[in-house]
């Protein structure tokens, strides 16, 4: 399989006139630019922005701690909104939010900024503060949108839980960043169907000493306990006159969960500074955007893409950011190709997965409409495989004639494309592509030493960059281990091989973390789910193949004594996970089993069961306690 993606015997390009406009023209050059003198290089991007205080450094690198604009003071919210509302972006749309139903919202800048400044007031009266930290879960919303960029205009650090996360893991996170306030929706949208939010916040609060729970409510309106407060009621009661905080440029905006190998999630931790100027300049170059497009991250807010690249990048920039609440099938499979179509979308960035469910639905749901608007498709979150690819050129981009499909391969931690195939250079199905200027990555061995050209080790980064993280949230120690894990890089904890020509294709995870439908899971995190289920003495999951989601959820279960391998216990086992940790970590199959296999210290092989269940060689098992 190897040599089968190493082989690249086909490759894709992007048109010659979509080359020839291409914001970043020679990625060799830029790239060398980059690395020679950093400082220079991200020196000159971040003075297209405003400072309260000019930085008096651009870089500190005292590994494995990085800071940029050093003594610098900004507020991302600053050149996110007043830059534009104040000039002549004023008037331009800077959102337009679609609703599951196909209505709209467009704000332009100016009323952008009016409604944040509100909200940021509101939140001050209820006693947020600069470094305060706030957790909003809400759905795919114009208001989950203010709330982040409120929290930010205050200094306040929030910290985005994806709606769909269930009780258990939305506890976890309120408790570990230490939140004072929650921003709830009571309501999400999914099939035309309202998902019920409200009472998975009620569990994951209760008894939780937060100061106020601040509800975003559609429908019906409840009755609100001493502690609650209506998110229209404060916005109503509040006035647009909060100008941006300044804030240190390394001062955190946000922290944003993600799986590790061990039970407990990672806070990971951007600041306002790094953050705003790389992001932005990868929106510009690597995503191409020019100030008339019209840009759409199919993501969620909960995720680092919609931080990224629904709201953070695309502000700062001042272009216009589309997002859309809902499924990507309801209410038929061409209703992403209708939006297209509808705003004239130019920049599409969106997901394996979702292509390769356009794949399943057919060409017919694409055809009817015209997509002659769209140029660039984005794809990243995990391998995206040649089919899916093939099948994005010919019926999503007319044969290709009309643009480009590039991969990009980031991390929550990385905040940015880092090893990406930016338009002016050839696609190679199966491969990410190569480090973007800034970055310095090598698939080394477990030494640290460079594996040969041709060959496959861990992917490592070399250096950081400004938009990269500072630290895990409450545990500076778990952001060194990326450092000391391999000597003198990052490690990325990703499989991955190189060609001759420095093209990076990542093959999976090598810690245990599984992707499915591109979103990062610990087998840990579905592992302690399981054994709180009543009946669940001990518990092992693997990733399975899947043809739509990448890798799907197995599960295997021992069950305490007494207890019956029955559906019905195999059902409530699977409805305990759903509410623990949401519907994107409920395992698609669950096996009971007498026992696990296990090393004689007793770590559970999850490789074992991995190779038994896809019918492959387990390897060395000497080291098997049975
Ligand atoms: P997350 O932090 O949730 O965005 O997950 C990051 C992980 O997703 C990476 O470590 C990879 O395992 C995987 N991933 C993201 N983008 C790509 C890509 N373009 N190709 C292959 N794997 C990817």
């Amino acid at each position: 399989m190897l040599e089968q993606i190493l082989s690249h015997d086909e490759t894709f390009s992007a048109p010659e006139w979509l080359k020839a406009q291409a914001n970043l023209k020679d990625l060799e050059a830029e790239h060398a630019r980059s690395i020679a003198d950093p400082d220079a290089f991200w020196g000159s991007w971040a003075a297209r922005f405003e400072w309260f205080t000019p930085w008096e450094k651009v870089m500190d690198w005292n590994y494995p701690d990085h800071r940029w604009f050093v003594g610098g003071e900004t507020n991302i919210t600053l050149n996110a909104l007043d830059r534009h509302a104040d000039g002549a972006n004023r008037n331009k749309v800077a959102l337009i939010w679609i609703a599951e139903d196909g209505s709209e919202r467009k704000v332009t800048y100016y009323e952008l900024r009016q409604l944040v400044s509100r909200l940021a007031s509101g939140l001050r009266s209820l006693g947020v503060e600069k470094g305060d930290r706030v957790v909003i879960y809400m759905p795919l919303t114009l208001e989950g949108v203010l709330s982040m960029l409120a929290c930010a205009r205050l200094g306040a650090v929030h910290s985005v839980v994806y709606a769909g996360m269930g009780v258990g893991a939305l506890r976890d996170r309120i408790v570990d960043a230490g939140a004072k306030v929650v921003i709830a929706g009571n309501i999400g949208m999914r099939r035309g169907k309202g998902v019920d939010l409200r009472s998975i916040v009620d569990q994951a609060v209760e008894d939780l000493p937060l100061r106020h729970v601040i509800w975003y409510q559609r429908g019906v309106k409840t009755e609100l306990q001493p502690r609650e407060v209506d998110f229209d009621e404060l916005m109503a009661q509040s006035k647009p006159d909060v100008a941006p905080v300044p804030v240190d440029s390394e001062h955190p905006l946000y922290i944003l969960y993600t799986s590790g190998s061990t039970g407990k999630p990672k806070g990971v931790v951007h600041v306002h500074g790094g953050y705003m100027v790389g992001t932005s300049y990868h929106l510009r170059t690597f995503y191409d955007v020019k100030d008339s497009d019209v840009f759409w991250a199919t993501s969620d807010i909960g995720w680092v893409v919609g931080h990224s690249y629904i709201v953070y990048a695309p502000l700062v920039e001042g272009v216009t950011s589309v997002f859309r609440e809902g499924a990507p099938d309801w209410p038929d499979p061409g209703i992403f190709w209708k939006c297209v179509e509808q705003y004239g979308v130019n920049v599409m960035f969106t997901a394996p997965t979702a292509v390769r469910m356009f794949m399943k639905f057919g060409a017919e749901y694409v055809s009817k409409y015209d997509l002659s608007t769209l140029r660039l498709i984005a794809v990243a979150g995990e391998p995206l495989n040649p089919e899916a690819m093939r099948w994005a050129k010919q019926h999503l981009l007319d044969e290709g004639k009309r643009g480009f499909v590039a991969d990009n391969w980031w991390q929550t931690e990385l905040g940015g494309p880092t090893i990406a195939t930016p338009i002016t250079k050839d696609a190679r199905p199966g491969a990410a592509g190569l480090p973007l200027p800034g970055v310095e990555a090598e698939v080394v061995d477990e030494t640290g030493n460079a594996v040969p050209k041709g060959k496959g080790g861990l992917l490592a980064l070399k250096r950081p960059f400004p938009h990269m993280m500072r630290t895990i949230w409450g545990s500076h120690s778990r952001y060194e281990q990326y450092w000391n894990e391999i000597p003198n890089c990052y490690a990325a904890g990703d499989v991955a091989s190189w060609d001759e020509d420095g093209y990076i294709s990542v093959l999976g995870r090598s810690d245990d973390v599984l992707n499915v439908a591109g979103h990062r899971i610990g087998t840990a995190d579905v592992e302690s789910a399981l054994i709180t289920h009543p009946s669940v003495a001990e518990s092992a999951v693997i990733g399975i193949p899947d043809a739509l989601k990448g890798e799907a959820i197995k599960a295997f279960v021992v069950l305490r004594f007494g207890e019956e391998p029955n559906d019905e216990t195999r059902q409530s086992i699977i409805e305990h996970v759903r509410r623990e940790l949401g519907p994107i970590a409920t395992p698609s199959q669950v096996a009971f089993t007498e026992k696990l296999p296990k090393t004689r210290s007793g770590k559970i092989v999850r490789r074992l069961l991995k190779a038994q269940e896809l019918g492959k060689d387990p390897g060395d098992l000497s080291t098997l306690e049975d």
